[in-house]
């Protein structure tokens, strides 16, 4: 069995649609939220991920925002305000599609959730916070999204501190026995780790080992889109910066 691991799409189809080419031979695939917010096709990739084969996705915090489920005081006002905007773009049929999604989800050894454990939309940005998570855990391994830091953290059993990894360039986990792990495949529609392209990262269950990649995509049309639909600058200038 091997699974995409996707994260963090947040309404930028060009950066989905070049992730997807990539995954064309997995069995299904993992989200880990955040489908929608701050990019300009936000119903277009709801309707994506929905007809992935074999998908299972968590709700993030934006996709929950955008149907008023979180409260947006919580956000910045340039995320908020395109959280208004992505509201008003939405079908029923997919605001009602977001509103189904559970917040922990399972899949073979792998548990899903958009931040972490046990505060589903708590950011894990350090050992520190990483281990609340390792602590909440019940399996070895944990899919995270959230930071747009596509990273990874692991402990051996009994030990206290998570080491922690940058995989901002991509690099391969082999995952092995009596070690837990926390991975990030990081973000498809807006990478924050200073690189720039689209993270994503498959699963290889018999092999035991996830592949982290990057891929490049057609920012300035994905930019372009953002201009148009009048969505604050900071959000599409961030995206040629990967900051
Ligand atoms: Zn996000």
């Amino acid at each position: 069995m091997s699974y995409g691991l996707i994260s963090d799409i947040h309404g930028n189809l060009e950066a989905l649609e070049a992730v997807l080419a990539e995954l064309k031979d997995v069995d299904g695939f993992l989200c880990m939220g955040d489908l929608v917010g701050y990019g300009a096709d936000p119903e277009a990739c709801v309707e994506r991920v929905r007809a992935l084969p074999k998908v299972i996705c968590v709700a993030g915090n934006h996709d929950l925002a955008a149907i008023g489920s979180y409260d947006l005081s919580r956000f910045n006002p340039f995320a908020s305000a395109a959280i208004v905007w992505t509201a008003e773009q939405l079908s029923q049929e997919n605001k009602d599609y977001l509103g189904s999604l559970p917040r922990t989800a399972h899949a073979d050894s792998a548990l899903l959730v958009h931040g972490s454990l046990p505060q589903e939309m708590a950011y894990i940005t350090s050992p520190n916070e990483a281990r609340m998570c390792f602590d909440a855990m019940p399996g070895d391994l944990t899919l995270i999204g959230h930071t747009h830091v596509t990273e990874c953290y692991r402990t051996r059993r009994g030990s206290r501190i998570p080491e922690q990894t940058a995989l901002s360039s991509g690099g391969t986990i082999e995952l092995k026995k009596d070690v837990r792990y926390i991975v990030n495949p990081g973000a498809i529609g807006q990478p924050r780790d200073g690189n720039a392209a689209a993270s994503f990262a498959t699963w290889d269950v018999e092999a035991g080992a996830i592949d982290v990649r990057r891929i490049a995509y057609d920012v300035e049309r994905a930019q372009a889109k953002m201009r148009e639909a009048h969505l604050p600058d900071s959000l599409w200038e961030r995206l040629s910066l990967g900051r």
